[in-house]
């Protein structure tokens, strides 16, 4: 019988961050174990099932054997003409379907793959701390260095360009910017956009602008792209995804749109390392694009009840919580006494309620804890009552 082997991880596994929901995740999961009926809301995955007409053309699609073979690296022609479609609809943007629109295997792929085209060993990009943990870590897979530009409640929660320091600025491949912002639900204007577009093409840093909450907003609330910001398009790309939109996340589509070299890059690493979306799933996104808003503002109504009764419940609680106008998030400050980990971790012994430790988002995220409406009205409405029962 041969040796088994014991295979040496890479250097880079190194850099990898720890685990930091692990602690939590044991103790729910040790407490379901003793019958406690917890309830999470760590989870941003939508609760809601995928609209039915798009499940529908995937059937359809599904029969058809002409989409059974390997699909076009970028993405079929009749969807990527969908997207820059939807694009000029929804955001008055143009966009060539040949050159500016690339498919994705949902969002966090493209947003993983991007520092490959872009960032040698020794250069830096720029990551919103706190932020979604995928742009430091594709950073760090690339050999570059993530600074991290602190979101704080005092900017509300947008970097300040002009603290980035000059020597940083210069080896400054990509900035990734998020908004509507997970975790901290914030947004941004145009004339943040506009500063951003000045940032980069002083240094000559791409911009990667994560859209993936854009369709999330409430109360008529409507964010805007960056490609709607004057010069966006030559300074960056923006990246979607029906995951949040359509509560596709099990369907992994998304697209980056955006300026053309940034998006040939990308192509290139992609068509070396994956064979794109199987076209049944295309087919279904095709719909889901030209189709979503007819059960759009069903959605955002359920959402909106539940981030009203939430956050209600939180402020009676006596906890602040920061305004949310988009995604489904509320950003929950820690009283006074408390690690994100230690507030979570009491809240969940005396609550049963599950919610995310803001630090492991990074360590701007310290001091916050994320709470996540993804969980239907009657979970929301026993969370709110357990949480009116209890002091902190
Ligand atoms: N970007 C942000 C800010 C997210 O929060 C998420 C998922 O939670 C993603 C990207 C990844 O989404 P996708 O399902 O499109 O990969």
């Amino acid at each position: 019988m041969a040796k088994a082997i014991r295979p040496i991880a890479a250097k880079r596994m190194e850099s990898l961050p720890p685990y930091l929901f692990a602690r939590i995740s044991q103790a729910r999961d040790r407490m379901r174990k003793e019958g406690v009926d917890v309830i999470d809301l760590g989870i941003g995955d939508p609760d809601l099932p995928t609209p039915s007409f798009i499940v529908q053309a995937m059937k359809r699609a599904v029969e058809d054997p002409a989409h059974h073979h390997y699909p076009t690296y970028e993405g079929m022609p009749a969807l990527r003409e969908a997207v820059a479609r939807w694009y000029q609809k929804r955001f008055q943007v143009d966009l060539d379907p040949e050159r500016e629109v690339l498919v994705l295997i949902g969002s966090k792929e493209g947003l993983a793959h991007l520092p490959i085209a872009l960032v040698n060993p020794g250069d830096v990009t720029l990551v919103p701390s706190p932020g979604y943990p995928v742009y430091g870590v594709s950073t760090l897979m690339a050999g570059g260095e993530p600074y991290f530009m602190p979101l704080l409640k005092e900017n509300r929660f947008l970097p300040r360009l002009n603290d980035i320091p000059a020597p940083v600025a210069e080896k400054a491949k990509i900035m990734f910017l998020n908004y509507p912002n997970n975790p901290t639900a914030a947004t941004a204007d145009a004339p943040f956009f506009e500063g951003v577009v000045e940032f980069a093409s002083r240094w000559n840093t791409v911009v990667c602008h994560d859209a993936a909450y854009s369709e999330i907003a409430f109360d008529g609330y409507r964010p805007m792209s960056f490609l709607q910001a004057d010069g966006g398009k030559d300074v960056g790309i923006e990246i979607h995804s029906l995951s949040k939109t359509c509560n596709m996340t099990g369907w992994r589509v998304g697209f980056a749109v955006g300026n053309r070299d940034v998006i040939d890059g990308l192509r290139r690493v992609k068509s070396n390392i994956d064979s794109g979306v199987f076209q049944a799933i295309q087919i279904a996104a095709i719909e889901a694009l030209e189709n979503y808003e007819t059960h759009h503002s069903d959605t955002l109504g359920i959402y909106q009840r539940r981030r009203d009764l939430l956050a209600e419940g939180l402020r009676e609680a006596g906890l602040e919580v920061q305004s949310c106008a988009a995604t489904f998030y509320l950003w929950i400050t820690v009283p006074k006494g408390f690690t994100s980990v230690e507030f979570a971790t009491l809240l969940l012994s005396k609550t049963g309620i599950v919610l995310t430790p803001g630090n492991g988002f990074g360590e701007w995220g310290e001091g916050y804890i994320r709470a996540a409406f993804t969980r239907d009205e009657n979970q929301i409405r026993e969370a709110v009552r357990r949480l009116r029962q209890t002091t902190f």
